[in-house]
């Protein structure tokens, strides 16, 4: 039998840079640039597709894009507060695969893997590979949401679910839709931003085919990882009928400032894409570099409030383990989570 030639969108994943000297020829960097910082990546490697590195300027040590995947040293640095899973995922997951925190809402994870390694991630600590789905725990997740008739959205996550293959993603989709009390299929997903080749026509068909209403939360950070090529795909995206909403975290010295917040919120409209969350980091291991504290957050905040019509503001939130939602923070905000100061 012959076997099915891979996809496009497969052959640029297997063509993402896995090596910093690699990258470093790339984007016209000279490796000594980078040299005070060294390689941290043994536990979480380095990956970063073409498109993506394609964001980047060229012989910029100091890009705001390399910034979010270069493995630095500043990773190794032990700082208090900082968890293995700061937000209680392990302690949500009902069944394996399935995250239930919210009422209404469950959050399935289809895949361990991303397409994309991002340095300030919470998954870098997550033994995610333990939660991948495999045919029965599949089943296991699928009879757990037909039991739970009180949750009507499906969050697909991960991982990034647009890494599974058009024929799982359409036989799961097919799966959820056989559920009367599911009404919506929300997938979360960096990919649109980060490989675009991903969004094929396939992709979209399958999309919708589905009974549910879909909705697409992408993740950008900066203006630069808008690309022509995401465009490109959010117009497609958009005439399939999905919603596109945007999340972001807030970054030391990646989107820490008002007049970059402010222009990628602007330029998301213009794609289409509205901003959804503006999310505090989450406190991993390996990522204390990237913080902005509570103070600057809210204050930046505000500045996005005075600049840009209501509709254009992401909401500043945090995610506190055991809260019953994403906590939100406004200005007359006095509450501090425990482990906020
Ligand atoms: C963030 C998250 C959701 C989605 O929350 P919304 O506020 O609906 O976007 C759902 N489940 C889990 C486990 C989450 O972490
Ligand atoms: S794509 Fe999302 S889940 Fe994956 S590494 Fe980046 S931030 Fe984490």
């Amino acid at each position: 039998m012959q076997k099915k030639p891979i996809a496009d969108w497969q052959k640029a994943l297997q063509n993402a840079f896995t090596e910093l000297d690699q990258l470093c020829k790339y984007l016209e960097i000279a490796p000594s640039k980078l040299s005070h910082q060294t390689i941290a990546h043994q536990s979480f490697p380095l990956k970063i597709p073409r498109s993506f590195a394609d964001c980047i300027e060229k012989g910029n040590p100091n890009d705001p894009i390399l910034r979010q995947v270069l493995p630095i040293s500043e990773e190794l640095t032990d700082v208090p507060n900082y968890l293995f899973d700061p937000v209680g995922d392990q302690a949500s997951a009902p069944i394996p695969g399935i995250l239930h925190k919210y009422s209404g809402r469950a959050l399935l994870i289809t895949t361990g893997g991303c397409a994309i390694n991002c340095r300030y991630c919470f998954r870098r600590n997550f033994p995610y590979s333990e939660f991948q789905l495999s045919s029965s725990r599949l089943q296991n997740a699928l009879a757990y949401i037909e039991q739970h008739t009180d949750i009507n959205e499906i969050i697909l996550s991960g991982g990034d679910p647009l890494l599974l293959n058009d024929q799982h993603l359409h036989e799961l989709i097919q799966s959820l839709n056989l559920f009367e009390h599911i009404k919506r299929i929300r997938i979360h997903s960096r990919i649109p931003v980060v490989l675009p080749e991903r969004i094929t026509p396939e992709l979209l068909t399958c999309l919708e085919n589905s009974r549910q209403k879909v909705i697409m939360v992408i993740h950008a950070n900066h203006t630069n990882e808008l690309s022509p090529q995401l465009a490109e795909a959010c117009k497609k995206i958009a005439e399939s009928g999905i919603l596109l909403l945007n999340q972001s975290v807030l970054l030391k010295e990646v989107n820490d400032n008002a007049e970059q917040l402010i222009a990628l919120s602007e330029k998301l409209f213009q794609f289409g894409i509205l901003p959804y969350y503006l999310h505090l980091l989450d406190r991993a291991v390996g990522t204390a570099h990237f913080e902005v504290d509570r103070h600057t957050a809210i204050k930046l905040h505000q500045q996005l409030l005075k600049a840009l019509p209501g509709y254009l503001v992401p909401k500043l939130v945090e995610e506190q383990a055991g809260a019953p939602s994403k906590t939100w923070i406004n200005q007359n905000d006095s509450n501090r989570s425990p482990n906020q100061t």
